[in-house]
């Protein structure tokens, strides 16, 4: 996927402004940029532990090496995580999960095209069935891509039973990429829960399941990743996708949520249009967020 620019609000502005020798003021300054980048605390004092050792180590006193530093150091430690998307079964079936809102259907849409414009042949399966505009909001997503979708037969099927169909087609039609779609619904946890477990079994009748992408939205940063927890739990979640980082003061949850789950990003969306999904390129995405 092409690498586009990032709009992050350059929180690291105040911080790397000048070219002054590296002060306390500086110290103090990054501290509050890499907090309000949701690094998160845990986070942001091992980076700022290992920058201060490093600083010492090699006598840096200028304001433009630190910045170097930190880039480096935010890369190789998001470089830690492979973010390679597992596309070679055929069909690759892919299970979106995630609460509700943060961007599964969206990010169907978006990656259905992505693989379109590499000829792939794409099938969506429209297992969020509770909600009839859920269904139709997929089915918009698959026709602007050139997918094509497996629905409900009726409004409240047994998302299990849609998501079986899905993948039972996209095996005798010989699709490559089989992209289930689900409900997100964080009041009914428990039964979300046990119906994504059964959700898994019922796939996994017909075929290995290649990704569980969870998706998470940045904006709502260390909270989302609690939401999450109950999917990293029970829903044997393979990689991650951030959705929302367009415009976003948050770059530093990428980092944050990576270490926490120990699960790769695999995707990154950054606006509500068809083309605004990425691969996850740590050296690119460094660069952006402390430029
Ligand atoms: P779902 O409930 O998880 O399926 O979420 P949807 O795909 O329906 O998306 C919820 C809202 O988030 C919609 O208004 C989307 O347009 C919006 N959205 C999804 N991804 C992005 C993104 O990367 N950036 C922005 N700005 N909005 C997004
Ligand atoms: P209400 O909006 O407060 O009335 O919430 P309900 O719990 O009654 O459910 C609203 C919608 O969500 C209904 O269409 C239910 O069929 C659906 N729903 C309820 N439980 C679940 C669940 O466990 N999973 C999914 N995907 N949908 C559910
Ligand atoms: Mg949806």
């Amino acid at each position: 996927m092409a690498e586009r620019s990032w709009s992050f609000s350059n929180v690291f502005r105040n911080v790397f402004g000048g070219g002054e020798p590296i002060s306390d003021e500086t110290w103090d300054d990054l501290e509050t940029a890499l907090l309000s980048a949701d690094f998160g605390p845990d986070i942001t004092d091992s980076i700022l532990d290992q920058l201060r050792a490093d600083v010492e180590r090699h006598r840096v006193t200028e304001v433009k090496e630190l910045r170097r530093m930190l880039r480096e150091l935010i890369e190789e430690r998001l470089a830690a995580f492979d973010p390679t998307l597992k596309l070679s079964d055929r069909p690759a079936v892919i299970l979106v999960v995630g609460v509700n809102g943060v961007g599964k259907t969206t990010t169907i849409g978006k990656f259905s095209n992505y693989l379109r414009s590499f000829d792939k042949r794409v099938l969506v399966g429209a297992a969020d069935t509770f909600r009839a505009a859920a269904v139709e909001q997929l089915a918009t997503w698959a026709e602007r891509s050139g997918a094509d979708i497996v629905r409900p037969q009726q409004q409240g099927q047994d998302p299990a039973s849609v998501a079986f169909q899905a993948v039972e087609r996209a095996k005798n039609e010989n699709y490559d990429v089989a992209i289930i779609d689900t409900a997100g619904r964080l009041q009914t946890k428990g039964g979300l829960m046990d119906e994504l477990t059964k959700v898994r079994r019922v796939i996994e009748k017909q075929s290995p399941i290649a990704e569980v992408l969870l998706v998470l939205d940045a904006t709502t940063g260390q909270n989302g990743l609690a939401q999450a927890e109950a999917f990293i739990e029970h829903a044997g979640v393979t990689g991650l996708v951030l959705t929302k980082l367009d415009g976003s003061a948050k770059g530093g949850f990428v980092l944050a949520v990576q270490q926490k789950t120990g699960l790769p990003i695999k995707l990154v969306g950054q606006g509500e249009g068809i083309g605004d999904l990425t691969g996850f390129t740590p050296h690119v995405f460094a660069q952006q967020l402390v430029g």
